[in-house]
């Protein structure tokens, strides 16, 4: 009986057992022997010490002999946020990756992209990519798409169906004299960006947003990047692209925007750096570019495997965190080759150590700090840090179980290792099969319901 008149949600689903996730002050929180409770919202209700479990079944009138319990050493983490990642490529992830970025788009991109006018091609390779980054733990993801209207609110129909949490961008793009079927014209992407977002909105999924996505600067005529500004502001809208990914592609855009002060200015002019705005890559930003960032409040996602894959640079997290930019990581596949977000972490530390071979003064992250830029850093750069990114009560419940000793578990876990051990053997050795179950806003997505 509870011991006052206060309302209190249902409860859906409790756990008993062992939650890891960063909080403001710690990259690494490890609760044992913990009580979560998910109301039927699909969100925290509880995060408690065990001892109290019964105090907690008398307050939210659950019975105790239905809390679950997660067994010895198998814990739950956050979700992970992919912060920027080409849906639309994913259908040649680990290939194609001998070419740098300019030239790699001309020969493999856009024509690729170019097939996505074909619905049931769309069908086939948007379903696949979900599924995929879903076994893989991404619950959050932030998904360029192509050009083409209807196949991109497809993307957002299959995300739903699955119930991933994802933010969906229909490619803007006006110019491309390379590959010249692949392109709109500026009034054709306006009206087709409005028509993205009046049809995704209308359909009221509960964690599929639009998100505005000028492809970036190149590809873009100053028309466009002023029309998606005004679009995303009218309707307060997420925006992503891409910056300084490579020096030649800021060389480019030099030339293109000779009255810009730097490339940032050239998206803060149109109204596009804002502090819902998530820009890809920055390895090559300046000092006053970065103080444009923490501004207004504009966010890096961090993708670290396309980084090496084409050679583009080498992001220095240190410095973006010196200058408290919101930072995420992000898989960009398929200049990333793995649509896994253990290898965006496994690759951060790998560039951040290349970083300390080259300057030894240079501090290394460590796997605590990289586990908060997959989980609740990805959350914060996305601005969906409200409603997702760790277990506080109040966001949604947002989780994966790991089960270190699955059949064929690609590591193994000797007597006396510690949680925090298994973490971390998890996050360099561990894969999806370790990946047993996946909330998304307290809804078990993974393993897959027939749908
Ligand atoms: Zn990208």
């Amino acid at each position: 009986m509870t011991s006052s008149n206060e309302t209190v949600a249902d409860i859906a689903r409790v756990f008993r057992g062992t939650f890891v996730h960063s909080t403001q002050n710690a990259a690494l929180e490890i609760l044992e022997d913990t009580v979560l409770g998910v109301d039927t919202e699909g969100r925290i209700a509880f995060i408690r010490r065990a001892e109290e479990v019964a105090k907690l079944s008398d307050r939210w009138g659950f019975r105790i002999s239905d809390v679950r319990h997660l067994g010895p050493d198998r814990f739950f983490m956050p979700g992970l946020v992919d912060t920027h990642i080409h849906a639309s490529q994913y259908s040649y992830s680990g290939t194609a990756l001998d070419l740098p970025l300019l030239q790699w788009l001309n020969t493999y991109t856009f024509p690729i992209e170019a097939n996505y006018k074909d619905l049931d091609f769309s069908q086939d390779v948007y379903t696949k990519v979900v599924k995929r980054t879903l076994k893989n733990g991404t619950t959050t993801a932030c998904y360029f798409a192509t050009i083409y209207t209807d196949s991109t609110l497809l993307l957002g129909e299959i995300a739903d169906k699955f119930g991933q949490r994802a933010l969906v961008g229909k490619v803007c793009m006006d110019l491309n004299n390379t590959v010249q079927h692949y392109k709109e014209t500026t009034d054709h992407s306006t009206e087709e960006t409005n028509r993205f977002i009046d049809e995704l909105l209308k359909r009221k999924y509960g964690l599929v947003r639009p998100v505005v996505t000028p492809r970036f600067v190149i590809s873009c005529t100053s028309k466009l990047l002023d029309h998606l500004g005004e679009i995303a502001k009218n309707n307060d809208l997420h925006i992503q692209s891409h910056i300084s990914e490579t020096k030649e592609e800021v060389d480019l855009v030099r030339e293109l925007f000779p009255d810009s002060e730097s490339y940032a200015d050239v998206y803060r002019k149109h109204n596009l750096l804002t502090d819902k705005t998530v820009m890809a890559h920055a390895c090559h930003l300046t000092d006053s570019e970065l103080k444009l960032f923490r501004d207004t409040g504009a966010s890096i996602s961090h993708c670290p495997n396309s980084n090496i894959s084409l050679c583009s640079g080498m992001l220095d997290v240190r410095r973006v965190m010196k200058h408290n930019v919101k930072l995420g990581l992000g898989t960009d596949l398929a200049g990333g080759y793995s649509p896994s977000m253990l290898d965006a972490m496994r690759r951060t530390l790998d560039t951040s150590k290349a970083l300390t071979i080259q300057d030894p003064q240079y501090k290394t992250l460590n796997f605590e700090e990289v586990f908060r830029l997959a989980t609740l850093g990805g959350s914060e750069a996305l601005s969906l840090h409200d409603r997702t990114g760790n277990f506080e009560v109040g966001k949604d419940f947002d989780a994966l179980l790991i089960n270190p000793f699955v059949p064929d578990s690609p590591f193994d876990v000797f007597p006396n290792e510690n949680i925090k051990m298994i973490l971390e053997k998890f996050l360099n050795l561990g894969d999806d099969r370790n990946i047993v179950e996946v909330y998304i806003a307290g809804r078990r997505v993974v393993p897959f319901q027939s749908v």
